[in-house]
């Protein structure tokens, strides 16, 4: 067997394998390597690629699980949100949401009101941020592009906006930056066990994707973190488990702000009951999402035009004046959300969205379903019960969760106005070497502190890269830090302009790809591959 890991001996034993690179494998990541725990995370993919690049990327408390009495959700994913925003002010940021209230709506004025001083209260909203009920002209105030007729008023309250696929890969950074292994694109493909009659889990075999290599790892506590995918893990420890996951599909598009020039985020009801976001960001505006049963291949969830009219109807709906049409869709993605399974529920979206640890006689640990936004929590649970193990059976004891107040990488520490004062002071030393103020305020918003570390790299930038100077400094610091290996890699996950900026991964995706093949010496027939895997990744955005 070839030894995959050169930066690791092949017979090393870890405290923890996690197997699953989204946000709760990450997570799991951080805390036990926290405590000292050594820490390896293997992504059969890249970093995110499953549910955790294709959520509404939102931080919330989840008001809707109030309308399901889930008041526990609510309440921890609620005092959650503020712990994400101060661990990393870069990746999240406060969002107001305008929730307009209309006649034959799923929420009354009554009822809204309510909802949000339960939410106020269960999650600990701080003051500046609790909800305000508003008159229908205020309503309109705050955005005039919302239907009129049916309009009995509004709520506004506070969300927090994040990028799913940058928190992780931040929570992930951190992880790595304490000690611990992370390889993506090693597939778990069978678990080792430690004794053929008493069957104990000790680690796992892996094939590196890219390579066809294979490994070993061994580990004493292996966590399955693999989120729409916990099933067929689970299938490799006990071949007759019940299922524990069902599966619905969830799709976003993304329009111009032009199209769709939104004053601010609005969640809003649709006609068959749901609700639904459209929230600005960065040039444009998102849209969703749907809630369907899915059965179909959970690697590539596709769009549909049956999606799509869906999406187009419900917004058109809501902001007659936009009318938005099929050629106005630039981009969008489709997810799939990971539940636990409910006897009795009938719709997909009266499933529950909490989270739960399942524990195997063979020692494997598996947690599944929940939330983005309770990532830290569910680690904490998990991290807990793997340090009681290792102090009931070794009597080795560990160190406390401490996430609650470790920042993700980038992390610029002292709240929101010392966040403030380094993106102003950092930006006005970059406009002195020359920069434009957008790209560096850009770059410094999006990467926090590590940004001063792409703006050293982007030194090294020539002309003939062809591309721009702060795109270079993005694309080398992707591949230096962030264990980017593919095109899709950098452009969908580590800076989401597959879904935000189509228009420049159009103009720059060979100049990356001519960079990417010579920093990975790619011959000429792997760099067509990757060209030609990328292209097609583009091609079916859309149906
Ligand atoms: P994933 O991100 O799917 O990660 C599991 C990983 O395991 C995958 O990357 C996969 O490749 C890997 N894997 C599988 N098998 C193997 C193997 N054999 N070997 C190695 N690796 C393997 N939550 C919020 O808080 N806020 C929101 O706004 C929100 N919106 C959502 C909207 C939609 C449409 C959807 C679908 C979900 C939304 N969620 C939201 C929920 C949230 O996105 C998910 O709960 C979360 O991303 C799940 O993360 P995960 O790590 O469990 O799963």
């Amino acid at each position: 067997m070839q030894n995959l890991f050169n930066d690791k001996d092949p017979d090393e034993i870890f405290d923890v394998l996690v197997i699953g690179g989204g946000i709760t494998g990450c997570g799991i990541a951080l805390d036990a390597q926290s405590r000292g725990m050594k820490t390896i995370l293997v992504e059969m993919q890249d970093f995110a690629s499953g549910t955790s690049s294709r959520s509404t990327k939102l931080i919330h408390g989840g008001l809707r699980y109030l309308k399901q009495l889930e008041f526990k959700i609510v309440a921890e994913t609620g005092s959650e949100r503020a712990i994400v925003y101060q661990n990393g002010l870069h990746v999240t940021s406060a969002q107001p949401m305008l929730l307009p209230i209309i006649q034959g709506g799923s929420l009354s004025k009554f009822s809204t009101n309510l909802a949000l001083w339960v939410y106020d209260f269960l999650a600990g909203v701080k003051p500046a941020e609790r909800r305000k009920m508003l008159s229908v002209s205020k309503t309109l105030e705050k955005e005039p592009l919302l239907r009129k007729d049916n309009l009995l008023g509004g709520a506004f309250y506070y969300e927090y906006r994040t990028d799913d696929a940058r928190l992780t890969i931040e929570i992930l950074k951190k992880a790595i930056e304490l000690g611990a292994v992370a390889k993506n694109y090693t597939k778990v493909t069978s678990l080792i066990w430690k004794d053929r009659k008493v069957k104990r889990v000790a680690g796992v075999n892996v094939t590196h994707v890219l390579t066809g290599e294979t490994s070993r790892i061994i580990a004493k506590y292996i966590v399955n973190a693999a989120g729409p995918w916990v099933d067929t893990i689970d299938t490799l420890n006990d071949a007759a488990h019940p299922a524990k996951i069902i599966t619905t599909k969830g799709v976003h598009l993304v329009v111009d702000f032009k199209k769709l020039p939104l004053q601010q985020s609005v969640y809003f009801d649709v006609n068959d009951g749901r609700m639904m976001f459209a929230i600005p960001r960065e040039g444009k505006t998102y849209i969703g999402t749907t809630d369907t049963f899915y059965e179909g291949d959970i690697l590539h969830p596709a769009i549909t035009e049956e999606d799509i009219t869906y999406l187009l109807n419900a917004v058109n709906q809501v902001f007659p004046e936009s009318q938005l049409q099929r050629h106005d869709i630039e981009s969008g993605w489709a997810g799939v959300r990971p539940l636990i399974q409910q006897a009795g529920k009938k719709g997909a979206s009266e499933i529950s969205r909490k989270d739960e640890i399942f524990q195997y006689d063979t020692g494997l640990i598996t947690i599944a379903g929940g939330k983005l936004t309770g990532y830290r929590k569910m680690a904490e649970r998990v991290v807990n019960l793997i340090a009681k193990r290792f102090k009931d059976t070794e009597k080795k004891t560990f160190e406390p969760c401490k996430t609650a107040h470790l920042p993700v990488s980038g992390a610029v520490t002292g709240g929101l106005p010392a966040f403030e004062k380094f993106v102003q002071t950092e930006t006005a030393k970059m406009v002195k070497n020359g920069w434009q103020e957008n790209d560096a305020v850009l770059l410094l918003r999006k990467y926090g502190s590590n940004a001063t570390t792409i703006f050293e790299l982007a030194k090294t930038w020539k002309p003939e890269t062809n591309m721009p100077q702060w795109l270079f400094g993005e694309l080398v610091y992707a591949l230096q830090f962030e264990l980017v290996k593919k095109p899709g890699d950098f452009f969908t996950r580590r800076t989401g302009d597959t879904y935000f900026h189509i228009d420049k991964v159009k103009q720059y995706k060979n100049a990356v790809i001519d960079y990417m093949a010579e920093h990975f010496g790619w011959n000429e027939g792997l760099k067509n591959q990757y060209k030609t895997e990328f292209e097609e990744e583009l091609n079916s955005i859309l149906p």
